[in-house]
């Protein structure tokens, strides 16, 4: 019986209502209180459980860390909180009695000192359900992911978009100065791309794009490249350590790949399919060389000279990786 003001409340009525586990061990591991919600989530009676040795009235095995926590603060008189980070499920406890279900329940469990009457070292359990919030917390971790892949993907086309093309960009030309290696900007247009959506619809416009965006994908494979959509019907790769005759031929591939999806535009003449231009710059990038301006400057020259074809220029002529 305890005592508040003029109310009385019996403790075990208060230990057995509580929304969590206790247990109490003496000093040799033996069971002096077992709470109902421990009967209820251990599928363990109360008259079954008290007088028992800890480790022994489970039919399945104790967590090694859990009693190891249990020995030390029985030995030296201090609370322990076993984390649940390390230690998901040390008790063999489940979320619903009677329907033992496949996996453990996630608990949170404190083990602290006290004294019983007269004067026997003890220690209590308690533990509590945490399969709650290390759902959600993994269900926030999921989410932040997810908003990590939408921020940097464009969703149109699922390659990188233009936020990630910017920063990795930064950092390519960055290496490129600092380790002195070349770096290849391919930009690339689609050709006529403004009659294709007058003819055939600005729905059909956007499935190009699309078409347009694997086409170019697919020619990747190093972890050290990328392919954006830098806007509109444009995209840009940027590719390191490519010298320029190299660098020209994946141009050329990144032309054909395109061509050879023989996509009909009957108002694109005389190549009467989806077509693309690409202007490519490739150099070892000094001070404020620009290697994106050089690449849409060839870009622009690619237009002029008929489209469905790639100009290369260098950033600096007099480099050596021009011969490699
Ligand atoms: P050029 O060969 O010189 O590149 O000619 P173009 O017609 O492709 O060039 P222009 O820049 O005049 O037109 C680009 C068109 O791309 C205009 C715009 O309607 C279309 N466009 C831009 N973004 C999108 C998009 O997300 N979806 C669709 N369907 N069309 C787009
Ligand atoms: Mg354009
Ligand atoms: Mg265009």
């Amino acid at each position: 019986m305890s005592k508040t003001g003029t109310k009385h409340f019996d403790m075990e009525d208060i230990s057995n209502a509580l929304n969590l586990g206790l247990i109490v061990v003496d000093a040799y591991g033996k069971i002096l209180l077992w709470n109902n919600w421990i009967a209820k989530h251990s599928n363990i009676k109360e008259a079954a459980a008290l007088d028992q040795q800890l480790e022994n009235v489970f039919t399945e095995p104790v967590s090694p860390a859990f009693l190891a926590a249990l020995k030390n603060t029985l030995t030296y008189r201090l609370p322990v909180v076993l984390s649940t980070a390390l230690h998901r499920t040390p008790l063999p406890l489940y979320s619903a009695s009677g329907t033992r279900q496949q996996t453990r329940m996630y608990q949170s469990i404190t083990i602290t000192p006290i004294q019983s009457q007269p004067n026997e070292p003890c220690c209590l359990i308690q533990v509590t359900d945490s399969s709650t919030s290390i759902k959600r917390e993994k269900m926030l971790r999921s989410h932040s992911e997810i908003l990590k892949k939408e921020a940097t993907t464009d969703s149109l086309t699922d390659i990188c978009n233009r936020r990630f093309f910017d920063a990795h960009y930064e950092i390519a030309v960055a290496d490129a100065k600092r380790q002195k290696h070349p770096l290849s900007v391919f930009m690339v247009d689609i050709d006529f791309f403004k009659s294709y959506n007058d003819y055939y619809g600005h729905i059909a416009g956007d499935n190009i794009i699309k078409q347009v965006a694997g086409a170019l994908k697919s020619q990747l494979s190093r972890a050290t490249d990328i392919v954006a959509r830098y806007g509109g019907e444009e995209f840009v790769l940027v590719m390191p350590y490519l010298p320029q005759k190299i660098a020209e031929q994946f141009a050329e591939k990144l032309r054909s790949a395109v061509f050879n999806l023989g996509i009909p535009h009957i108002n694109s003449s005389p190549f009467h399919r989806i077509t693309i231009s690409v202007g490519l710059c490739t150099g070892i990038p000094e001070n404020d060389d620009n290697l994106l301006n050089k690449a849409d400057a060839a870009l622009y020259q690619a237009k002029l000279k008929g489209r469905n074809q790639y100009i290369s220029l260098p950033l600096c002529e007099t480099e050596e990786y021009l011969e490699q």
